[in-house]
């Protein structure tokens, strides 16, 4: 058995769903659980929904009729209008209107989750409709019978027992039924059978979820790049496929930000010595990207940068040196809170540390220490982390940068970084003005 997630990229349009169809025709032989994600930017039109009805700006059921509408355009080119995927579809958006027909919940994070797992569970119905019509007999999963997590929502934490035992008995036998099964990344359920979801872009960790519980033989993800690269191609143009990657080396690269996989996704498989493949759906013959057990590889450099950072430069009030206890104390606040630390650095009587900048959390830090510390935090930065560096990449990077903090840990080099304002560079040239 053989578990595959497709993203949002690979299913924007029916021209899309219908490639990601004909990927898996060619593996009709194969038994495998197909996780999917929403269609295209969909989670962000359900987030910008939830946000609407949260403010109660009016504005919440003209954005979710447009989110259905885009839904129901794909249909519309995917199915005759008799095809009972109609209803089904119309059935399970009926429960979003549920959740903005009542007032907005004090709890959020709650609401947000109760909304938009939306956009899975269409998706997932669509793809699965549509594999039924072209001749793959394919069972639609819901996740939420097998992802179980606490009541933490919008970042739910999986309980692994239960989870296992729910892929025995519920995933398993649908393999036995039909050879594809189809459920949805990102979403689970609480032990009161709430939905939670378990963070953005955490379609990938849940196909890693299936792929563990039920000993996957492999795991692949369709991608619309040819592989992982060895920097983000959005931001870099010289960029390089990397052939095999160890689970060490890609679990060090999504921490620090790489986009390309959800860092919880690693270790389910590490765990289960399950090979990961990330391929192109554009070219689904390609080799791709293979990420498995820790050879001796040798790797180029490899850059992962992370915007929106700030600084925390924290210092005593009373200039009493920063000691085990202040430590305990400030990281224990930042866990509460949700503040991840990516640096950190010590003086005598100040602690710096690098977080991803949440306005809320930050205020919310700064205000429940200031009994102790003073704060002060320089936010709009960026982390960039180069593994198996080069003095050369380095100095290349840090052109037209102003360095905060840097650091060198063995092959790996994070600095914090802000970029050097127009006005203040001297060797800024207009395109076209030499003679
Ligand atoms: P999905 O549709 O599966 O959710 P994403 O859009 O979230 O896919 O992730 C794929 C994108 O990640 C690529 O289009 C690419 O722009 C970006 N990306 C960032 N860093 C890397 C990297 N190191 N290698 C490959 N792609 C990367
Ligand atoms: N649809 C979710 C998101 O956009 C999950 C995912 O795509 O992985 O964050
Ligand atoms: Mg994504």
């Amino acid at each position: 058995m053989k578990v595959f997630k497709f993203g949002g990229a690979s299913l924007r349009d029916a021209a899309n769903v219908k490639n990601v169809a004909s990927i898996l025709q060619t593996y009709s032989n194969e038994s495998l659980i197909v996780v999917v994600s929403a269609m295209g930017k969909t989670t962000n039109a359900l987030e910008a929904v939830i946000n609407a009805h949260a403010n109660q700006s009016g504005e919440a059921n003209k954005l979710y009729e447009a989110f259905k509408a885009s839904h129901y355009a794909i249909m519309q080119e995917l199915f005759e209008e008799s095809d009972p995927v109609f209803t089904d579809i119309n059935d399970t958006l009926v429960e979003g209107e549920w959740v903005l027909e009542e007032a907005p919940n004090d709890n959020y994070d709650y609401m947000y989750d109760q909304l938009v797992c939306m956009g899975e569970l269409v998706s997932s119905k669509i793809v699965s409709a549509y594999l039924n019509k072209i001749g793959l007999p394919t069972s639609w999963l819901d996740a939420r019978d097998v992802v179980a997590t606490d009541n933490m929502f919008r970042e739910g934490w999986v309980i692994w027992d239960k989870t296992k035992a729910n892929a025995q008995s519920v995933a398993a036998p649908m393999l036995e039924k039909t050879k594809f099964v189809i459920t949805q990344g990102f979403i689970g359920s609480t032990s009161e059978n709430f939905t939670t979801t378990l963070g953005r872009e955490g379609s990938d960790y849940s196909a890693a979820i299936f792929s563990h519980c039920l000993d996957a033989e492999s795991m692949t993800i369709w991608k619309d790049v040819p592989g992982v690269l060895n920097a983000d191609p959005r931001i870099f143009d010289n960029t390089i496929k990397l052939d095999r990657l160890s689970y060490k080396e890609a679990i060090e690269m999504t921490y620090y930000g790489a986009q390309v996989i959800h860092p919880k996704t690693i270790k389910p498989l590490q765990n289960k010595n399950i090979p990961l493949f990330v391929k192109s759906f554009l070219d689904p013959k390609a080799p791709g990207t293979e990420i498995s057990s820790d050879v001796d590889d040798l790797y180029p450099p490899i850059i992962v940068v992370e915007k929106n950072q700030a600084l925390m430069h924290i210092s005593t009030l009373d200039y009493s040196f920063v000691a085990e206890h202040h430590m305990a104390r400030l990281f224990g606040m930042a866990a509460d809170l949700r503040i991840f630390v990516n640096m950190m650095q010590n003086t005598a009587v100040s602690f710096t540390l690098c977080v991803p900048y949440v306005e809320e959390r930050v205020e919310a830090f700064i205000e429940r220490i200031s009994d102790e510390f003073k704060v002060k935090v320089e936010s709009g930065l960026e982390l960039i982390t180069i593994r198996h560096y080069t003095e050369e990449t380095i100095a290349s990077l840090k052109k037209n940068k102003i360095v905060l903090f840097e650091e060198r840990i063995r092959n790996m080099l994070h600095m914090v970084v802000k970029n050097i304002p127009l006005i203040e560079r001297k060797e800024v040239e207009i395109a076209g003005s030499k003679a």
